[in-house]
Order: structure tokens, then sequence, then C-alpha cells
């Protein structure tokens, strides 16, 4: 099977040219001005830009946390991945307190059948002990190559000395630790100050869960990280002030990667007061206007890694029911359709970040920190994951009108320019004028250990 993209730019996190692609297999053959291949399938894309397929480091499908289900599993969700220009996903496989990280590696590999976009894993540690550690050469050989820590939830945090441990035995693999940054204790003593003072529905929530308290967090984590002389990344940070944390460890010598999510990026507090301020309980919360222009700030100076969309949708009904009641909220919103949307429209189109580094963010970036080889770029010998991004498409998010299971979208309202018209998936051609026309081909992506980008 042969492809021809013509007439494009393509566009990569190093600079832009004026090329045509071929694809042949599931690999990028060539890419150069006018290229010929008789007998080859062709797509135009005169007037769009060509990327290296989208890599979204932080998606929850198919997660129960216990008292609610996530209304998008790898199929409902890979669909909307893809249909977004994201052409693989690395989700939380998560170990069950008592369980082994090869039952979670095995559980997620199954709900993971069918997905229409590429994917791998994360393993999230719940319980770190010395069968834990045990295992983790074993995900080494199964192409595990991250792990995923919390510092909050009962039922997965660990305690300060099993996350010092565990980023010594990670850095052993040559394997990334990101970890879930907020003061738990904390955070719990103010759920139940916030809710006597009054504040019980969604409101309490960004009053329980200030920025000190991912703040302190951040510090505390990159002071374990430099006691273990290991790598780390934070994922999801929300605030400047942990930022400000990031940056003194950076300061240090430390080696610390940073992901933050577009509704940090695009959305604030003042969100909770709205008629349906349930939609954006998440965990941390939405903030202020100056940490959105301090992460925007980072993100064009290049202090920022990845941006990840920490999928974890549930209906409106399953948020509602609890409307009365934060800390119970189901956490999270959907957005895994959306990151280059918005990232192209806030970021590029806005002057913020130039489309390299656009490319960066959403996947040379990932690509390389989580060790996904022959990925994250447009060039020849690279797996042919590739997007036709038209910049001239117009639209505006809506509740409904999304790819995923979810009735509400944290977005929308927001205009959006540029979609993916085209994207090929391991070389075949599987969204065509916006549409879905192969569901179901993403392949596990097996990682070798992250790459050094710092
Ligand atoms: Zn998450």
């Amino acid at each position: 099977m042969e492809l021809l993209i013509q007439n494009g730019i393509v566009v990569n996190a190093d600079g832009r040219m004026q090329a045509d692609v071929l694809v042949q297999g599931d690999r990028i053959a060539a890419v150069g001005a006018g290229l010929s291949c008789p007998g080859a399938a062709r797509i135009d894309a005169e007037g769009c830009f060509v990327l290296p397929g989208f890599i979204d480091t932080h998606t929850h499908f198919d997660l129960d946390t216990g008292s609610a289900r996530t209304a998008d599993d790898f199929i409902t969700g890979g669909r909307a991945a893809l249909l977004g220009g994201t052409t693989a996903v690395l989700d939380f496989a998560t170990q069950a307190r008592g369980g082994t990280l090869q039952e979670a590696f095995d559980a997620w590999s199954e709900k993971a059948r069918g997905c229409s976009c590429n994917y791998g894993f994360h393993m999230a540690i719940a319980q770190w002990d010395a069968r834990t550690e045990a295992e983790l050469p074993q995900m080494t050989r199964l192409g595990v190559t991250s792990y995923k820590l919390y510092m909050v939830y009962d039922g997965l945090r660990l305690d300060d000395g099993a996350i010092y441990a565990a980023l010594k035995a990670a850095k052993r693999e040559g394997a990334l630790v990101g970890v879930h940054c907020e003061n738990w204790d904390v955070l719990n003593r103010r759920i139940a100050e916030v809710k006597a003072a009054g504040f019980t529905g969604p409101t309490g929530h960004p009053r329980s869960r200030p920025a000190p308290v991912e703040a302190e967090a951040v510090a505390r984590l990159m002071r374990i990280a430099e006691l273990a002389e290991a790598p780390v990344s934070v994922v999801h940070l929300s605030t400047a002030e942990g930022l400000s944390e990031a940056r003194r460890a950076r300061a240090r010598g430390q080696e610390v990667y940073l992901e933050t999510c577009p509704q940090y990026l695009l959305l604030t507090e003042d969100c909770y007061a709205a008629p349906d301020g349930e939609k954006y309980v998440m965990s941390p919360p939405l903030r202020t206007e100056a940490d959105k222009a301090a992460l925007w700030a980072a993100l064009a100076a290049g202090e920022i890694d990845y941006i990840g969309t920490d999928h974890c949708s549930f209906t409106m009904a399953q948020k509602r029911a609890y409307a009365h009641d934060f800390a119970r909220i189901p956490n999270g919103g959907a957005g895994v359709q959306h990151r280059g949307q918005l990232l192209y429209t806030y970021g590029v189109c806005a002057g913020r970040i130039t489309l390299e580094q656009m490319v960066q963010l959403l996947s040379a970036g990932p690509a390389r920190c989580f060790g996904m080889d022959g990925r994250g770029a447009v060039a020849p010998g690279m797996a042919a994951d590739v997007v036709v991004w038209d910049p001239g498409f117009t639209g505006v998010i809506t509740d409904t009108g999304t790819a995923h299971n979810c009735d509400n979208s944290p977005f929308a309202g927001l205009a959006v320019r540029g979609r993916a018209r085209e994207v090929l998936l391991n070389g075949q051609h599987v969204v065509a004028e916006g549409a879905l026309i192969a569901p179901g081909c993403g392949r596990y992506i097996p990682r070798k250990g992250y790459g050094r980008c710092r």
C-alpha cells in the first residue's frame, strides 16, 4: 500500500517546508518536493499543514473510580482522539491494591482492544512493596517505561517514602515517573472547613484545593526526587506557584518534566459559579487568569514538555447527582478530541506559540520523553502517523457535537480554528474529510526507556 500526500507544508518541531510525503506500508518512505509514485493513492494537501500525529500523554479511558465509571472507553475515546488528530494516547493502567502490575497491564490490554488510535500505558502504582518492585523489569520488557504515582486519593496514594523508593527503582529501569501533586491531608481538612462555611456546591471545590495545595506537593516531590537522584515529571501542572517550585528544582540541576492541560490554559475558576459548575469539577481545579498567563508564558519559553488532556469524562447526570456535595462529584472532563484545535486556535493563531512549538508539545516532545521511537516527526523512516491539518476550518465546540460518549465538554462555547482533515494511522488512511473511515485500527506501542529531553 502506497500513499502520496501532495502539495502540503510539512511542519516538524524544528521547522517547515513545502514538501510531498510518500508513505509505504506503515512507514514514511520519503519527504521532498515533487515526489511521484505511479499507482499510489493520493491526498491533496494544498493549503494544509502536514503534521506528525499528536500524542496525548494523559487519558483515562474505561476507568472505574469505585463510585463512577467514565463515559468513554477505548472505543469511543479512541475514536474521538483520532478525529482530533491524536494518533496515540498514553492511558493509565492502574494497579489495584492487593493486585499486581501484570494484572493491570493485562486488564488494560483487554480494555484497549479495538481502539481506533494507537496506545500505550503508563502504569499507576497503587501499592509499593517488594512484590511490586520486583515486577518492574517485566514491565520494561512489555514496553511500559513510565509510571504514575498519586499523592492523593484513598486506594491510590503513596506515602513520601514509597514515592522516594519508587523513583529510585524506576530510574534503574530507565523509566520516567509522573506524579499527581496535591497535599491530600490538608485538602481534606479544607474540604470539611469549606463545607462548614456553607460552600457545599461546585464553588467549594477550588476553595478546598487552592494553589498552595499543589505548590507544596510539587515542592515536596522536587525534594524527594532530588534525594532519589531521579528524573521526575509533574502531571497536569495548574498553577504559577507550582511552576515556580519546578523551576527552582531545575535551577538546582534536577531533571524535571512538566505537563499541563488545555483546561488550565483556557478556563478559570469562575466556571464553578456557572449553573453547570459541577461540569468543571476536576483535580487540580481550574485556576486564575494569572495562572493561565504563567502557563502560556512557560509554554512559549519551552519550560513545559507536553500537553495531555486528562480526558476523564463523566455525564452531566453522573456529576449532577452530587452537585450539592462537591467533594463527591466525579472528577474529570472530556478533552481528547479538541486538544489540537484548542492549541492551534488559542496558541498558534493567537500568536502565543509557533506551529513548530505546537508540534513539539503535542508530538515530538511526548514521543521523545516517553520513548516512542520512530514517532513525533514527519521524516523518512518514521511511523506513518500523519495529520493533514486544515487551517481554514472554523467551528464552535458544543456539549453534544463531539465524538466522545459524553454529553458535555468543559470547552463548550469556545470557537476553534483548524481541524484534522485527514489522518493516517500506521500508514492507513483512517480519517477522510474529518470523518472516521477505518475504526478500530489502533495498535499497542511498546516503548523504550524515556529519552532525556533536558
Ligand atoms: Zn489524570
